[in-house]
């Protein structure tokens, strides 16, 4: 395994290959980013993952400052499944000034985690062109988890360059909770919690899967989420996976959630 600290080293070390898998990580591996490696190591011929803090993407300071980073233990579990490259660029590397990109979402794109974290997409799709027209990828492998990037980077990606995105479905822990990096900022009182809401939404979507169903439904259980476990809901809602537009049918739908535990946003999706 090759770690890659300039771009400089990229050129020479990518320029063999020519299907090349990238998994773009913010580091803090687990089973969730393993699932994306493995993948791409089945797929390509080359595997390269980044590990990159993204500072653009974090529309709060100190979330940024608090997010957690362990490379050293990175590493290791890289090095064990035998990945080519590790790319850990810094800041000035990614962000170098000769290079502005102005990224606009569309009204349309305003939902979800983009009408609450403002500019945190247009920071996710810059730092992934820039990180695309270095690495020049076949593959990009990316997790359902975060199902609005990856549904806005796949726009964004695919209609300039040749890439092509790999959705790879979210993976939980026994509790149902999916697996994040963020999850270790919780303590262990507040894990449990955050694993019984998943569990209530799994079961709510199959009850929803049997009937045609109103907004009023969907606000009553908001609410009683909120209550009942005494969280901050931020949306709970039903879109279309296709176009993320509102859906009153949960065939093809997924339910959408992001919310506050104590002070930690959580997102998934079901
Ligand atoms: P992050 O390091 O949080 O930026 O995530 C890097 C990539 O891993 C993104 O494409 C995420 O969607 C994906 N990912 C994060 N958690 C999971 C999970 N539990 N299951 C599958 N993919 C995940």
């Amino acid at each position: 395994m090759k770690i890659l600290l300039r771009n400089n080293d990229l050129n020479e070390a990518l320029s063999f290959s020519s299907n090349v898998g990238f998994v773009p990580t913010m580091g803090s591996l687990h089973k969730g980013h393993i699932s994306l490696i493995k993948r791409s190591l089945n797929y390509c011929n080359k595997t390269i993952v980044s590990i990159f803090v993204n500072p653009k993407q974090f529309n709060n300071k100190s979330d940024y400052k608090r997010y957690p980073r362990n490379l050293k233990k990175d590493l290791k579990i890289l090095k064990k499944l035998n990945v080519n490259f590790v790319y850990t660029p810094n800041k000035k590397q990614i962000y170098n000034s000769r290079n502005k990109i102005k990224i606009q979402l569309t009204k349309k794109d305003k939902i979800l985690c983009a009408k609450y974290r403002k500019g945190h997409f247009e920071g996710v799709i810059d730092v992934m062109i820039r990180l695309t027209k270095i690495l020049k990828p076949t593959r990009i492998f990316m997790g359902e988890k975060d199902f609005q990037q990856l549904f806005l980077v796949k726009k964004f990606i695919e209609s300039n360059f040749k890439s092509k995105i790999i959705p790879c479905k979210t993976i939980r822990d026994k509790n149902k909770l999916a697996l994040s990096s963020r999850n270790l900022l919780l303590n262990k009182k507040d894990l449990i919690k955050a694993g019984k809401i998943s569990k209530e939404l799994i079961s709510f979507k199959k009850k929803l899967s049997k009937k045609n169903f109103t907004n009023k439904i969907i606000r009553l259980k908001k609410n009683e989420l909120e209550k009942f476990y005494g969280i901050n809901i931020e949306y709970l809602e039903v879109r279309n996976e296709k176009n993320l537009k509102l859906s009153k049918k949960i065939k093809n739908s997924r339910i959408f959630l992001a919310y506050y535990l104590n002070d930690i946003r959580l997102i998934d999706n079901f």
